[in-house]
């Protein structure tokens, strides 16, 4: 079975991004900048979000981290994200999830310029995606197309299967799927007899957020499965999948490990995803001029 190894191909992406972010400090004489917006004290939230700075800071990109206080008001955050909007010298904007009680999501979702988004989660994004125009893609899914991409595993033409319907993972991965020529069939909590569907999928992307929901039994031999679900503490130890990755060894064509598989090919993809957001940026200054 090959491993399909994020880790090791993260680090391939991010110093070819490192290049790229040397060429565009050298072609506009700044750093792309990346701004983190955090509310409140949530432990997790502030491991990942440290872990996102310093993914940015090892390939050249500038971050910043706004924090506010978990009494902090809608209003508050909304004028913190207009200000974003407007800052000629923020590239990418992210506001870590999830957002205390009495915060609304989606009012972030649909403030928030698509030129600023840098996970990909806006409505507006996520429509420009639907409309196969996207300006940039939702970090997780795109992470597993560079990932297959990396690892030559076809889409085209084959039987995908998708385990899970979130607007941040399932959707998108089902679409940018489609968008690869795939035949998609999209399952969720309320799919009866899951196993049918999975059992013909050629590949299978499982994002249910469910601990060890799936293994040999419910995939075709061959098959290729990709696991999102993480459940952990996310530093590494004791991280574990929707998948009993280790019943696979003999069964699947490729699978992803967890920890070490979606994971850091999503960190990848957001700082990839800041660059492009600074390159059109840049493209917009130059046409006004
Ligand atoms: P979510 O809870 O928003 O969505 C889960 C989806 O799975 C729902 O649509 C639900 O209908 C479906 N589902 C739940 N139980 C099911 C079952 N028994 N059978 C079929 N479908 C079922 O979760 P999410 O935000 O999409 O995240 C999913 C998982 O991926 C979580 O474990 C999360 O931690 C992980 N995640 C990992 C990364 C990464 O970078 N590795 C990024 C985002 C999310």
């Amino acid at each position: 079975m090959i491993i399909l190894d994020g880790k090791l191909v993260s680090v391939t992406r991010r110093e070819q991004l490192k290049l790229r972010v040397k060429k565009f400090i050298e072609s506009y004489r700044r750093s792309p900048q990346l701004v983190v917006v955090i509310v409140g004290e949530n432990s997790a939230s502030q491991i990942y979000v440290r872990n996102k700075i310093i993914a940015c800071e090892a390939v050249g990109i500038k971050s910043t981290k706004i924090e506010l206080p978990a009494t902090c008001q809608q209003h508050e955050l909304n004028v913190v994200i207009d200000r974003l909007n407007l800052d000629q010298e923020v590239d990418g904007v992210l506001v870590q999830l999830p957002l205390p009680k009495g915060l609304n999501e989606n009012e972030i979702n649909t403030r928030l310029s698509p030129y600023k988004d840098a996970d990909g989660f806006t409505f507006n994004s996520l429509g420009h995606l639907w409309a196969g125009q996207p300006i940039i893609k939702p970090c997780t899914p795109q992470g597993v197309m560079n990932l297959l991409e990396h690892f030559k595993i076809p889409v085209a033409g084959k039987h995908a299967v998708v385990v899970g319907r979130s607007t941040i993972v399932g959707k998108p991965m089902a679409h940018l799927l489609t968008m690869a020529d795939a035949t998609v069939t999209l399952c969720h909590s309320k799919t009866p007899h899951l196993r049918e569907h999975t059992l013909r999928a050629d590949i299978v992307v499982v994002a249910a957020g469910q601990k060890h929901l799936l293994g040999k039994d419910d995939f075709k031999k061959g098959a290729v499965v990709v696991d999102v679900g993480m459940h952990g503490s996310g530093q590494g130890k004791g991280v574990t999948g929707d998948v009993r990755v280790h019943e696979l060894q003999d069964w699947a064509y490729a699978a992803t490990p967890v920890p070490g598989g979606v994971g850091p090919m999503t960190i990848a993809t957001l700082l990839e995803n800041t660059l492009i957001l600074a390159e059109i940026s840049q493209q917009k200054k130059q046409q006004k001029k």
